[in-house]
């Protein structure tokens, strides 16, 4: 280890420093000096933007846990460790621009949490559970272009400024659309049918995705259960992926959904964009039942 580097954290520890800046060191490996002995107890705050970190160690709460901001943009982490879950204070987390491709369930346990940063990574889903906080108020997703859904539990949080997934390249016309009122909402490509409160039978495929879905994923706690080849490639990748869930019931759909249009100016986020009145938010709902049922403000 470098010993400039050595020397700033050593310095970091007998002045219990509360903020550590380690950004733009080109480093490899978590530095073993901030791990060593008692680690920094008393470090709130540290930097670590733009090295070439590819993990982060086991140990990391035990020897740093007090830690409130935890800056990591722009490395090549591929895997968090559970043990994130053990910083118990962390209130700022942003791991943006990193190789991420999946983000454990530990995440969730943070309960700390306000800020979790994660776009410009290769996120193909989120943890169920993400959001259930209440202090989780910001999750920025971007950018993360095999990201299928969201958990049910952001649907009233800021998730990023310009959205989450692939950009849409199909044209409008061949996109499902719905309206009310004077507003009218062009679906994701992957909704494949719009139900309304009529339609209280759901199509086939959908049952059989969902009963596939509950069977698996509640008795077995693995879809890897199934093999590949007891169901088609596009359908086994769709089970994995449902195009979203329930915002009444967080059942998950997988070909249909049943919206429902809120002007953002009557909802709760109508703070957040200031001015832009034609903006709405589309509640998914699993059925005709939660569509009658759900009410963003209860
Ligand atoms: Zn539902």
């Amino acid at each position: 280890m470098a010993s400039e580097l050595c020397k700033t954290i050593s310095v970091a520890r007998l002045e219990k420093h509360k903020n550590l800046f380690l950004n733009y060191r080109n480093l490899h490996h978590f530095p073993l000096e901030l791990l060593k002995d008692e680690g920094l107890q008393y470090l709130e705050r540290l930097y670590m933007k733009r090295n070439s970190l590819t993990t982060l160690p086991e140990n990391l709460a035990q020897k740093l846990p007090n830690l409130v901001e935890l800056y990591l943009h722009s490395n090549n982490i591929v895997v968090v460790p559970e043990a994130i879950g053990s910083l118990v204070k962390l209130q700022c987390l942003d791991l943006s621009d990193n190789a991420l491709e999946i983000v454990c369930p530990e995440i969730g346990r943070l309960r700390a949490l306000r800020h979790l940063r994660l776009a410009n990574n290769q996120l193909q889903f989120l943890p169920p559970d993400l959001g259930r906080s209440r202090e989780l108020q910001y999750v920025y997703v971007d950018n993360n272009i095999h990201l299928k859904g969201l958990p049910s539990y952001l649907y009233n949080k800021v998730v990023g400024c310009s959205g989450c997934g692939a950009p849409i390249q199909v044209s409008e016309v061949k996109l499902l659309s719905f309206s009310s009122g004077q507003l009218t909402v062009f679906l994701p490509a992957e909704v494949k049918a719009i139900g309304t409160e009529n339609d209280r039978v759901l199509p086939l495929q959908e049952l059989a995705m969902r009963s596939l879905h509950h069977t698996y994923h509640t008795f077995l706690k693995d879809l890897n259960f199934l093999s590949p080849i007891s169901l088609p490639r596009s359908l086994l990748e769709l089970l994995h992926c449902p195009l979203g869930h329930c915002h009444r019931c967080s059942e998950p759909m997988f070909t249909i959904v049943y919206p429902k249009l809120f002007p953002l100016r009557e909802t709760p986020m109508a703070g957040l964009h200031q001015g832009r009145t034609t903006v709405s938010f589309v509640a998914y709902c699993c059925s005709a039942q939660c569509l009658q049922t759900f009410d963003l403000l209860s």
